[in-house]
């Protein structure tokens, strides 16, 4: 199988790493790629926001699969390109990836599936939204209702910081606060059959003790001993599969990888947020514990045959992975610093390693920071303790100038 991957993050290299193990997959490219993807696939320097560029690029490579990583592609409608193009593509159209794209719009979907999620508000003037954040009451939530990359919402307890927010975008979905833990659960999907992977957890906010602003992401584990016994089966019963069945009564077909980022509350489960992709960084661990060869798997979500494919296997072990972020992230981070360390952090039998996220390789075959997020330090262990060891091990090799991690990834579930 020739398999080309859209992106250029930590989750895309995640993605052709498993790919490039997979004995199934005879070529692998990638792009944009990253410095550190270049090691395991062949990089093109295509716009991945452009459908016709990438699909022609499908074509000469004549790709069997073309897997689209980032969310901004699928709404850009680059997966509805390759697919009438006549190939194989995991991940959904612009359309179903409005799931992501517009939080209003995933919140009218999971009211005509009956899917538990917060009460809210769609509010687009600043009278409107002041109602309704005096209606659930502090904590105040405000989620830009477009694209943020993880960072539109505003969780806070000052009126005047929500409102400022609520003003600051065209669109904002407000409300009820979600106490209780998060766990976020992935689905392979081709629009019918649904297959949930293993939950993870991430760490959004940038400092120790889920501190500071809310980012993309700085670290990931699973799996999670702390979780319900049942979790799964009880989610993809609640949650995925009337959230695909419900878009599926509408017309349109959620085919790729549906993520649900869940909140355990005192009152049950609940829907935070829809995700169209593989989220970063829970891709890191997730992947680095599924035993089955993933391209089989992806082929299957783009083609339609989920429900002839064997259970998944999946390591008993556990993964960690900890985000290496450039100095000022997440408001202003500062890039071109040189990265040292590399090949030191990685582990020659493969239990540590490292993937890449903003990287580039200098004029001088340097590796470069060149993103807010930069690297992404993944291990894997007989359990999250020895996991986490690995990974934090690995990391003390690695030296990027203002560099900054968190320390505590993982760490309350491994101590238990
Ligand atoms: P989202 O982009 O919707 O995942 O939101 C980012 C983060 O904001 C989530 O991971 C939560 O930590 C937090 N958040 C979002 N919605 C709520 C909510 N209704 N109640 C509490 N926290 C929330």
């Amino acid at each position: 199988m020739k398999v080309l991957v859209i992106g250029g993050g930590a989750r895309e290299h995640a993605l052709c790493r498993s790919l490039s193990q997979d004995p199934a997959v005879s070529e692998l490219h990638c792009a944009p790629g990253n410095a550190g993807i270049t090691q395991v696939a062949t990089v093109h320097p295509v716009d991945q926001l452009d459908g016709a560029a990438v699909s022609a690029l499908a074509r000469r490579l004549a790709a069997d699969l073309v897997v689209v990583g980032p969310e901004a592609p699928l709404v850009a409608g680059v997966a509805d390109a390759v697919r009438a193009a006549g190939i194989p593509v995991f991940g959904p159209s612009a359309e179903a990836a409005q799931l992501e794209g517009s939080k209003a719009f995933a919140k009218d979907v999971m009211a005509g599936a009956g899917v538990p999620t917060a009460r809210s508000y769609v509010c687009t003037t600043p009278a409107e939204a002041a109602e309704a954040l005096d209606a659930f009451g502090a904590p105040y939530v405000v989620k830009d209702d477009g694209l943020a990359a993880g960072k539109g919402v505003v969780v806070t307890s000052d009126r005047d910081e929500a409102l400022a927010h609520a003003a600051s975008c065209e669109r904002v979905v407000i409300e009820e606060y979600l106490d209780g833990p998060e766990v976020s659960l992935f689905a392979i999907t081709d629009g019918v059959t649904v297959l949930p992977l293993q939950p993870a957890q991430d760490f959004k906010r940038a400092l120790d003790g889920d501190e500071g602003p809310n980012t993309g992401g700085m670290g990931a584990y699973s799996p999670l001993p702390w979780a319900p016994e049942g979790l799964v089966d009880e989610v993809l019963e609640t949650v995925l599969q009337p959230t695909v069945d419900e878009l599926h009564r509408r017309g349109t077909l959620f085919s790729g990888l549906l993520y649900a980022g869940l909140a355990l509350t005192s009152r049950g489960t609940r829907v935070i947020e829809f995700n169209a992709r593989f989220g970063d960084p829970e891709t890191q661990v997730v992947l680095a514990r599924l035993r089955t060869p993933l391209a089989g798997v992806l082929h299957a979500a783009a083609t339609g045959t989920l429900d002839q494919l064997e259970p998944l296997r999946w390591d008993e072990g556990a993964a960690v992975t900890v985000v290496i972020a450039s100095e000022g992230y997440p408001a202003s981070p500062r890039t071109g610093d040189p990265i040292e360390g590399l090949a030191e952090a990685e582990a020659a039998d493969g239990t540590s390693y490292v993937l890449h996220a903003g990287t580039r390789v200098g004029d001088g075959g340097e590796v470069l920071s060149a993103g807010g997020r930069v690297l992404s330090v993944t291990a894997t262990g007989t359990d999250l303790a020895q996991a986490r060891d690995r990974a934090y091990g690995s990391l003390e090799r690695i030296s990027l100038k203002g560099g900054q991690h968190r320390t505590d990834i993982a760490l309350k579930a491994a101590t238990g």
